[in-house]
């Protein structure tokens, strides 16, 4: 880690007790035969409940092995991953499958709804696994919707929807299983700008609720929204740093000229 600038964020949170995520030494090797990708290289880091951390870095850096790690995707070749207390880095791929399931939303740049299902029923799907009847899996969902904004498409199939109230239904389908983190790739990379910022919008309000958000974007002006930046050089952390005179969304919002402008 000599080689890591550590700032006033790194020091914060570096003792937490109240971490939601611990990454200790993490390497990442990717076996190709003859050839080995080492993706990622001793990364240590800790995220606190209700934080709002946007990773940065250029592409290779090991942004999307880092949050396929946190996300449960992938397991860390050596060094540790705790989630919520639990070590995962020792888990079998079905208990593995279990916690992705029941703690962590994920939401993808290209949104991953189903296109022939209608918003409430591309918001369930993830109820299904758990042990609630019918009608409260739906209340779920219609709660989940409302959240973002959406409880007036309900019946509206993934194609009749914007690309930014698309991503609003992938938001509410991570969120309707109640996870303890929300991981985001990209979110934005398909979307316009103010649509952007409308997106940092639900993520700000679902933050003040306390859920912690962690987002990967190459786009500075989207990292701002967040709390804390972290940022990725050939597979180390190279910066981590709170965010100063972050931007509100809504009051943004204000001051972007809409479509119909
Ligand atoms: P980023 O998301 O920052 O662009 P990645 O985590 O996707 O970076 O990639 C980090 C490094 O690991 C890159 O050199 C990439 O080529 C390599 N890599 C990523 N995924 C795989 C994989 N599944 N197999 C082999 N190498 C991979
Ligand atoms: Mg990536």
């Amino acid at each position: 880690m000599a080689t890591t600038v550590q700032t006033d964020a790194a020091d914060l949170k570096a003792n937490s007790s109240d971490a939601v995520i611990r990454v200790e030494e993490v390497h990442k090797y990717y076996d190709l035969g003859e050839q080995k990708v080492h993706a990622l290289r001793g990364v240590s880091v800790s995220i606190s409940r209700g934080e709002f951390v946007a990773i940065m870095g250029a592409s290779g850096s090991g942004k999307s092995t880092f949050m396929n790690i946190l996300g449960c995707l992938d397991k860390p070749t050596q060094g540790h991953y705790i989630l919520d207390g639990t070590d995962v880095s020792e888990l079998t791929k079905r208990d593995l499958a279990a916690i992705r399931n029941r703690r962590i939303g994920f939401v993808f740049q290209g949104f991953n709804l189903l296109s022939r299902t209608t918003a409430l029923e591309n918001v369930e799907l993830p109820t299904m696994y758990s042990r609630v009847n019918r009608q409260e899996r739906e209340r779920r969902a219609k709660d989940s919707l409302e959240l973002v904004g959406l409880g007036n498409r309900l019946d509206h199939f993934p194609s009749q929807l914007s690309g930014g109230q698309q991503q609003r239904v992938a938001i509410a389908r991570a969120l309707v299983n109640q996870p303890s983190i929300l991981l985001a790739d990209e979110p934005t990379g398909n979307l316009d700008s103010r649509t952007s910022v409308e997106i940092m919008q639900i993520f700000q309000e679902l933050n003040d609720k306390g859920l912690t958000i962690v987002l990967v974007t190459h786009e500075h002006d989207i990292a701002q929204y967040a709390k804390r930046n972290i940022i990725f050089r050939d597979g180390k952390i190279r910066r981590d740093e709170l965010v100063q005179n972050r931007p509100v969304a809504s009051e943004m919002l204000k001051t972007l000229p809409t479509l119909e402008d």
